[in-house]
């Protein structure tokens, strides 16, 4: 079994990739070749946006947005200590201050809550992950935000494809950024990443950044990076978009499907605080793309342990939260985040990808039952 199947993909849509890519080849503009803004017109129109900038990879769209809103040394930018590395690093690699704030326990995303009392005068950005392929509460967050003059960047690599009251991740804030890393819910063949916006003038910046912050040839106004989309991965990109509707029909319905058969038996949802097996909360009005589908368990080594006996491999996204890596530990005095330190401990990604079986996935719920004496402890 596989953790995330992409071969079952590309046998789908081999015959088109293979034409995108032949096509590429032969024309041979490796670096902003016409796929490029082929790809941006399409994925700004399915986002519901004005621009799309295509980036070398979600860090470096993260890093990009950063870099357009000049965020650097003393500044400090508000986001989640449970995420991938990439969303505090770039923080840092400016200069900046990563200041974070802890998550909803329901849906692992930043707690707008407790949004108000970590802005400071320094404060010059927010930025919410859209964990496990559903958006941050993007409105509640936006709301505290305008009331402080911040502007909000989502980091939306795993929510690509996910939408809120049917308005796309990525279309949520003032800029969205994305990643294409192949296990992404939309993959490349290699590195990716695109940032979203409304707004011309950091759209037009987007784009002098990715290419060293050049506004005409070999004039460069202001500082970039070698962080252009590739060609080739733009043309993997176009290929795979023709499926991903579909894909994210099947993602959500999958994921739904999961959590139907673990409540079956006997299993709680995150949103209960039970202690037991807790499966993924998404509320009513927000689509999931699944990009994980992680539940806790209180034993989650031996889990993982019985799992693997049984040829079903798992993940922990993540095992560490941010505050606690030794890159960004500055002792005592750091804010303190309980519910991030707690869920670190208990959370465990099962297989998950649009091409899984309904079979497969009665396998692993049957063996994580096993492995944690859910219905057991239910009757
Ligand atoms: C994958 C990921 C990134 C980084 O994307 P890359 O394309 O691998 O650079 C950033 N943030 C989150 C939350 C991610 O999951």
């Amino acid at each position: 079994m596989q953790f995330i199947d992409l071969k079952s993909q590309y046998g789908r849509i081999e015959r088109d990739v293979k034409a995108r890519i032949e096509a590429v080849l032969n024309h041979g503009q490796f670096i902003m070749g016409p796929e490029i803004q082929e790809l941006e017109e399409r994925l700004a129109a399915f986002v519901g946006v004005r621009h799309c900038v295509g980036l070398s990879s979600g860090t470096d769209a993260l890093l990009a947005a950063m870099m357009a809103l000049e965020i650097g040394r003393g500044d400090e930018v508000v986001t989640t200590p449970f995420s991938f590395i990439a969303t505090a690093e770039m923080i840092a690699l400016l200069g900046a201050r990563p200041v974070f704030v802890d998550i909803d326990p329901a849906t692992y995303t930043l707690d707008p809550e407790r949004l108000e009392d970590a802005i400071t005068g320094r404060t010059r950005a927010i930025m919410p992950v859209s964990l496990y392929g559903q958006c941050a509460d993007m409105d509640a967050i936006n709301q505290v935000a305008e009331q402080h003059h911040l502007p909000v960047i989502e980091d939306a690599a795993q929510s690509f494809g996910a939408s809120d009251r049917g308005r796309r991740s990525c279309s949520l804030s003032l800029i969205g950024c994305t990643s294409f890393f192949p296990a992404k819910p939309l993959g490349a063949y290699g590195d990716g990443g695109a940032c979203f916006t409304d707004d011309d003038g950091l759209a037009a910046r987007l784009r002098e950044i990715r290419n060293h912050g050049q506004e005409r040839r070999y004039h460069h106004p202001r500082l970039g990076l070698n962080g252009r989309l590739d060609t080739l991965q733009a043309a993997v990109l176009l290929a795979k978009l023709a499926v991903f509707p579909e894909e994210i029909d099947a993602r959500a319905r999958l994921g739904e499907r999961y959590t139907q058969l673990f409540e079956e038996r006997g299993a709680a949802s995150s949103a209960s605080g039970g202690s037991r097996v807790l499966t993924p909360f998404v509320p009513s009005e927000k689509l999931s793309v699944y990009a994980q589908y992680t539940i806790q368990v209180p034993n989650r080594d031996a889990v993982t342990a019985q799992l693997k006996d049984r040829g079903i491999p798992t993940a922990v996204h993540y095992p560490i939260p941010l505050n606690d890596q030794p890159v960004f530990h500055v002792g005592a005095g750091e804010t303190k985040t309980p519910v991030s330190a707690a869920v670190a401990q208990r959370v465990i990604s099962l297989p998950m990808h649009p091409y899984l079986a309904e079979d497969t996935q009665q396998g692993v719920v049957d063996a994580v039952v096993a492995a944690t004496g859910l219905r057991a402890e239910k009757g």
